[in-house]
């Protein structure tokens, strides 16, 4: 094959390059003719936008705002936005492609997008949020759209983020279009276990990890970093199968308990105090130490690149199953792989969300709405399936569970590709 290796990651970690590496090598595997690689690597559309916003105080603040859609070869466009100081366009890139991938992993009829506003939504009023949002729905009002790329919640967005989306995007077309975006609240549209849908997709795809490493629930352990949504609820629904939680944590911190914390006390404090802060259900360890704590399970669901070459090494684990978008630097991979710690990569693990993200969509064009049983039903039968696809790949390509997802995905919007003509 022709095409130009990417260049190694040196010292500062990129969840660009992350990615890119991990498409070379299952492109690679896979056969992939250079002009389909070359198609693939790049993302069909980057948008970026200043968004200019009255504060409080009467001044006025410009935010950079990010919309990528790196493929929509498979459908409409679909993936999350992003509120965080952190937001930079290569991150956004990334993030775009692993949804392309995640999509095609679970088989829905998505290509991959995401966005991202530079701010910290932590600091800002509900006021100043809303007007933000409002301000960047209009500035993307020809990218979005229900038939073309459609927004969801991710870090630092939520329900009400998406019903500004929703109104602003309404108002533009001049009929109410629920269907722009996904994560809605349930009287706008939304779907029953949206909200859960992440954390319950990680749960199933730990249990389907757990049973092929002959792991019994009830004698295992967990640490989960992040105690957003996704953290949270996986921690939850993992305690239900019988998993003692030792360890959470959040940005106050990491909290160890060998007995096992109450994820139910922990999810209370957090409603009443914002944050971890504070939480007398563990002793207070550091985000490191939970990484390396030893334990069966290991659950990160908070940032990127958090395994490196620094840690990996020192990792127990093993099992890890990424609730997080790209948890694991690709540069940690090979380590993690000759430990035979079994990774549940990102595009698999997290891929619950998007598939009720999918439901949601669904239900929004039928209006015809489901019962949380049927939704849930049919989210674990595409996470189940999906898991034991790549499983099924990996043993057929001799190679780790994450590069297996990455052929599964890139031969399916490879062969999509083709099918069309498009390229
Ligand atoms: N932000 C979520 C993700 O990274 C959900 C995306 C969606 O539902 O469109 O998968």
């Amino acid at each position: 094959m022709k095409y130009k290796e990417p260049a190694p990651i040196v010292d500062k970690l990129n969840p660009l390059e992350s990615m890119m590496e991990r498409f070379h090598e299952a492109s690679r595997i896979l056969g992939l003719d250079e002009s389909t690689y070359e198609a693939l690597k790049s993302p069909e559309k980057s948008v970026m936008v200043s968004l200019p916003v009255t504060m409080d105080d009467g001044n006025t603040k410009v935010f950079e705002g990010f919309r990528v859609v790196h493929s929509s070869k498979l459908g409409p466009s679909k993936g999350g936005i992003r509120y965080a100081p952190s937001v930079h366009l290569d991150e956004v890139k990334a993030l775009a492609a692993w949804m392309t991938w995640k999509c095609a992993v679970v088989g829905i009829p998505y290509g991959g997008a995401k966005g991202g506003i530079n701010c910290d939504p932590r600091s800002m009023s509900q006021g100043e949020l809303e007007r933000l949002t409002r301000t960047f729905t209009t500035a993307m009002r020809d990218v979005f759209g229900p038939e073309r790329d459609i927004p969801a919640p991710d870090m630092g967005t939520n329900p009400q983020t998406m019903a500004w989306i929703m109104d602003e995007y309404s108002k533009l077309a001049g009929v109410a279009s629920p269907a722009v975006v996904t994560g809605k609240p349930l009287v706008l549209g939304g779907s029953l276990g949206r909200v859960e849908a992440t954390g319950r997709g990680v749960m199933v795809s730990t249990r389907s990890a757990m049973a092929k490493l002959k792991m019994n629930p009830g004698n295992s352990t967990c640490a989960v970093q992040g105690f957003g949504n996704v953290g949270s609820i996986s921690a939850k629904l993992l305690e239900m199968q019988g998993l003692s939680i030792t360890a959470i944590s959040d940005v106050s911190g990491a909290y160890y308990n060998k007995n096992g914390i109450n994820i139910d006390e922990a999810i209370e404090y957090v409603a009443q105090n914002k944050s971890l802060e504070g939480f007398k259900g563990g002793d207070i360890i550091t985000n490191d130490e939970l990484l390396e704590l030893d334990v069966d399970v290991l659950v990160p669901a908070a940032l990127e690149d958090q395994i490196t070459v620094k840690n990996a090494d020192k990792i127990k684990a093993k099992l890890i199953v990424e609730g997080a978008n790209g948890p694991t630097a690709s540069n940690a991979d090979k380590i993690l792989n000759e430990k035979g710690i079994l990774v549940v990569p990102d595009i698999l693990a997290n891929a619950g969300g998007v598939s009720v993200s999918y439901f949601e969509w669904v239900q929004n064009r039928l209006g015809y709405f489901w019962t949380e049983e049927r939704v849930n039903r049919r989210a674990d039968r595409i996470m189940k399936q999906a898991f034991d696809n790549v499983y099924a790949a990996s043993k057929k390509y001799k190679v780790s569970m994450r590069t297996a997802a990455y052929i599964v995905a890139i031969d399916k919007v490879a062969s999509t590709s083709k099918l069309r003509g498009i390229f």
